[in-house]
């Protein structure tokens, strides 16, 4: 068990304990949990030497903000000189040359960094099945997937191999692995945290996230690596965020929005018994539960695909042979772009393209495009919309508890309504945070997550630390 970092650094502070032999324990859990198959690159002679560079300034009494915090990193984030392979073939030996920006903040307040995190590919899926480097497994229980894109991140968290780490969203890929596998998993309003250094999946939609088990550890880093970067002209003008200031305080009267019957009718029973349960505690302490009007659910799937797809088709289009990253054995007259793009991508990133090729077609466009466009304005203003009328919104995070590998992925459809209660707030580009909540009837956990309005995000991480509590007791 890995002590959170706040303790842990008191402990450092107060040489109790040592740096390096810390970071050697970690090293030792992962190489015995190698079975989980969370990371793609374990970093572990890089995180000694970080170590060692933490421990001196701990002895000379000047540490920085995050000195010695053991960070991993999902494997589609910029990592200077450190694979970062998106779990993909085509990029299975590329070196970036520089650092994303979270990236390099964090090594700026001293954070070691332990491994590159697996994931499913281009951070496309929600089981991590798609990952070219194999299935991650459910620490919590090696049947159940950890959940997806970012299920490396979320295991390794969950299995005490770092304190914190970093993920992505597009559509839940935080939230829906943090739900998984019991932990917090924050998705920022958009602009929030920059995506210089993110790899491009959807770009009006992905954002970087963070994981951890305890919410001071993933409020450390989130007042870090917020805050306007020249390198991202989408980053919002704002200085980073204080958000452990709001740890501490007493709330009364709340707002509470919550969903109704309608848009819970997707999910199991003992989702929908706990979340019940959780409200009638919050209004035991005097909260006032307001039902939000929310009358585009049923759109909130096909839009978030239909985007998502479009831009991915895009973005993707970069990897051509020519460029960087995969480039296959041709024969004469073989297509360079046809033989790269067959063999570097996997079946679900192909899906992905072709799909995202046709609603941008001319013939297609407006029907599916433009339309999905109109129809994310009006996802996006019912929201804002709401919080007019409640301080936040709580929800299920996910339909249900981890399902079992090879249940979904023959059918993609099934596989894309897991992300049923994700995918809208990053199509409003509201900030929202899964928090732990329950246990289905096999010990595997769910959780509810807390929406805020745009830029809330200080405010949303004091209102989880308060709901967490009480929801626990
Ligand atoms: N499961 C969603 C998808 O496959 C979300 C992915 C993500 O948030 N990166 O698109």
């Amino acid at each position: 068990m890995l002590t959170p970092y706040l303790e842990l650094r008191k402990q450092f502070e107060n040489k109790q304990s040592s740096v390096v032999e810390t970071v050697n324990n970690v090293l030792a859990d992962i190489e015995n949990r190698k079975n989980l198959n969370a990371f793609i690159t374990v970093t572990g002679d890089l995180a000694i030497e970080q170590a060692k560079i933490s421990q001196n300034r701990f002895d000379s009494g000047n540490p920085r903000e995050l000195e010695g915090m053991i960070l991993a990193i999902k494997d589609n984030i910029s990592t200077k000189d450190i694979r970062t392979t998106c779990a993909s073939k085509m990029l299975e030996n590329y070196l970036p040359i520089y650092n994303a920006t979270a990236v390099q903040r964090l090594l700026d307040a001293g954070v070691i960094i332990i491994g590159k995190t697996n994931m499913d590919e281009f951070a496309m899926g929600s089981s991590n099945e798609n990952s070219y480097f194999g299935n991650v497994l459910n620490p919590l229980n090696n049947e159940y997937v950890p959940g997806g894109s970012s299920g490396g991140s979320s295991t390794a968290a969950t299995a005490g191999f770092c304190h914190v780490s970093l993920g992505s969203e597009t559509g839940g890929s935080v939230r829906q692995p943090a739900s998984f596998t019991g932990i917090y998993g924050y998705k920022p309003s958009y602009g929030r945290i920059s995506r210089y250094g993110l790899v491009a999946f959807a770009s009006s939609l992905d954002q970087i996230g963070i994981f951890s088990q305890n919410l001071e550890d993933l409020s450390s880093v989130c007042d870090v690596i917020t805050g306007v970067d020249e390198n991202d002209s989408t980053s919002a003008n704002l200085k980073p965020t204080v958000s452990k200031t709001h740890f501490n305080s007493e709330y009364s009267g709340l707002k509470v929005g919550y969903v109704s019957d309608e848009v819970l009718k997707n999910c199991t029973e003992y989702v929908r018994d706990k979340y019940r349960s959780d409200l009638n505690i919050m209004k035991d302490q005097g909260h006032e539960l307001i039902e939000i009007p929310i009358h585009y659910a049923e759109a909130w799937i096909p839009t978030y695909y239909i985007i998502a797809t479009a831009e991915a088709s895009s973005n993707l289009a970069r990897f051509d042979g020519v460029r960087f990253g995969f480039r296959p054995e041709l024969k004469e007259n073989e297509d360079i772009y046809v033989k790269t793009r067959s063999k570097g991508f996997g079946m679900e990133v192909k899906r992905r393209i072709m799909l995202g090729t046709y609603v941008l077609s001319s013939g297609f466009y407006d029907a599916y495009y433009r339309k999905a466009q109109q129809v994310r304005r009006k996802i996006a203003d019912s929201y804002l919309a709401t919080f007019d009328k409640v301080d936040f919104i709580y929800m299920p995070t996910t339909p249900g508890s981890a399902f079992k590998f090879g249940s979904r992925n023959g059918n993609p459809i099934k596989m894309y309504k897991a992300d049923y209660y994700t995918a809208s707030a990053n199509l409003a580009g509201v900030p929202a945070i899964n928090i732990p909540s329950g246990f289905d009837e096999d010990g595997m956990p769910f959780g509810m997550q807390v929406q805020c309005n745009n830029f809330d995000d200080e405010k949303m991480i004091g209102y989880a630390h308060y709901i967490s509590k009480l929801i626990k007791s």
